[in-house]
């Protein structure tokens, strides 16, 4: 072991916090430099990412084109407080968000992080509903297996069983919660798929101020895909019941399920969209809920006549500059046809693991590809397997699973997936 090695871990022992981990983690791997789709370790090796450091870095590390809009935008000003004053940034970055998604979706609220992200759409939703007139309705729906988040309002969206409910107890907001959509999604929807949904909303639409969905791919809640359709008859119960509806495209914006957002794959667009993840291209955090013209006209008639939230950092200009590099950069290539090479690759890579007695599903959807075995991995036991392979793979609860950058060229897909399955088949 190297020096280096040795003194970033000894250091991150004493003073460092990780997430979901125990005060002192115990088997970190340190990185000194990313390059493309590779982690160099803080010794001679390199791995390849898998992770994209949790969805986000969709054109790799240290990319020369967001390392230039970054830089530029650093000698011009690095921050400037939101309330009062506009830049450059935020503005072209409003105006493209609003160019690329539908075109119900006309404003763009910013905020630092996904969570808040999803915050800020709660309260869009409760202030809607006080502004015109109907203060009742200011309970959500989310979906079993949901993940929205881990702040105080996302987290009481999370599943109430694989969240975390139980060890927060009464100290979250009690929500409403409907079944999964039990239809997968190349299985056909079916109406008693929302027959749940539909007798929540006939019994409590009084007290409901939106559903919240994560449209197509249920992301660190089990990494499920279910049909498009759904969302459609979901749509047209919320409109029934006078309900809104929001839509989490936190882990599927930009490109991951194959198309530019996942509500595509329905044609169904929302009342609300959070954004987030590999909106800054994994270069920093940012996030964004967008809304539709009736959403704005609620909070505006509401008694404070302003939408009552204001993060410190909101619209970073650094963070904005870097957004607006990495979607320019995305719509510049033929991207929908690299996530069908990714897809195929993904698929014809973690395909032969469906033979192995441990595993119940191979799934794969867009840059997005999952092998799901019958119990949890020992991540203490699983994590250098990875490792000693030339992977950085991440396994949660029974998911191994990855999301490579788009810019993975097949040799690579082909390495990560072969590492995958061997893995799998070596802890069976
Ligand atoms: C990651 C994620 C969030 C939370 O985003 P953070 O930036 O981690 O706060 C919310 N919703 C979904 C669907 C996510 O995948």
């Amino acid at each position: 072991m190297s020096n280096r090695w040795e003194q970033l871990q000894t250091g991150d022992r004493e003073a460092v916090w990780h997430p979901y981990s125990p005060s002192t983690a115990k088997e970190l791997f340190p990185v000194i430099r990313a390059e493309g789709v590779r982690l160099q370790l803080a010794d001679e090796r390199q791995l390849i990412d898998g992770m994209s450091s949790w969805w986000c870095a969709i054109h790799g590390y240290n990319h020369p084109v967001l390392n230039d809009a970054v830089k530029t935008q650093l000698d011009e000003m690095s921050h400037v407080m939101f309330g009062g004053l506009t830049h450059p940034p935020a503005v072209a970055l409003a105006r493209l968000l609003v160019d690329i998604t539908p075109s119900e979706l006309t404003r763009v609220f910013f905020s630092d992080s996904g969570s808040v992200a999803v915050e800020v759409a709660i309260k869009m939703a409760v202030q809607f509903w006080h502004g015109i007139g109907k203060p009742r309705k200011r309970k959500l729906v989310a979906l079993r297996n949901a993940y929205h988040g881990d702040t105080y309002g996302a987290m009481s969206l999370c599943d109430p069983v694989t969240g975390m409910h139980h060890l927060f107890g009464d100290t979250l907001t009690q929500q409403l919660f409907a079944p999964q959509p039990a239809c997968r999604f190349e299985e056909k929807y079916d109406a008693q798929h929302l027959q749940s949904m539909s007798d929540l909303l006939t019994a409590q639409a009084d007290d409901i101020a939106a559903v919240i969905v994560e449209p197509v791919v249920q992301g660190a809640g089990g990494m499920y895909f279910y049909a498009p359709e759904y969302l459609v008859h979901l749509q047209a119960l919320c409109a029934q019941h006078d309900v809104l509806l929001i839509f989490d495209e936190i882990a599927t914006g930009f490109g991951r399920t194959g198309k530019l957002f996942a509500m595509e794959h329905a044609g169904v667009t929302p009342d609300i969209v959070c954004l987030g993840k590999a909106l800054t291209g994994g270069y920093m955090t940012l996030a964004a809920t967008l809304c539709n013209d009736k959403i704005c006209s609620g909070i505006d008639r509401s008694e404070t006549g302003a939408f009552m939230h204001g993060p410190t950092f909101m619209a970073n200009p650094l963070a904005c500059a870097a957004a607006i590099a990495s979607i320019k950069l995305l719509l510049s290539h033929p991207w929908q046809r690299r996530l069908k090479e990714i897809e195929k690759n993904l698929f014809d890579g973690l395909e032969p693991a469906r033979e192995l007695g441990s595993v119940t599903d191979v799934r794969v959807l867009g840059g997005i590809g999952v092998i799901e075995l019958n119990s949890p991995v020992d991540m203490a036991k699983v994590q250098p397997l990875f490792v000693e392979q030339g992977v950085w793979v991440r396994p949660f609860g029974k998911l191994v699973y990855t999301m490579p950058a788009y810019v993975m060229n097949s040799d690579d897909v082909a390495t990560l997936t072969s590492a995958m399955v061997n893995v799998v088949a070596q802890i069976q």
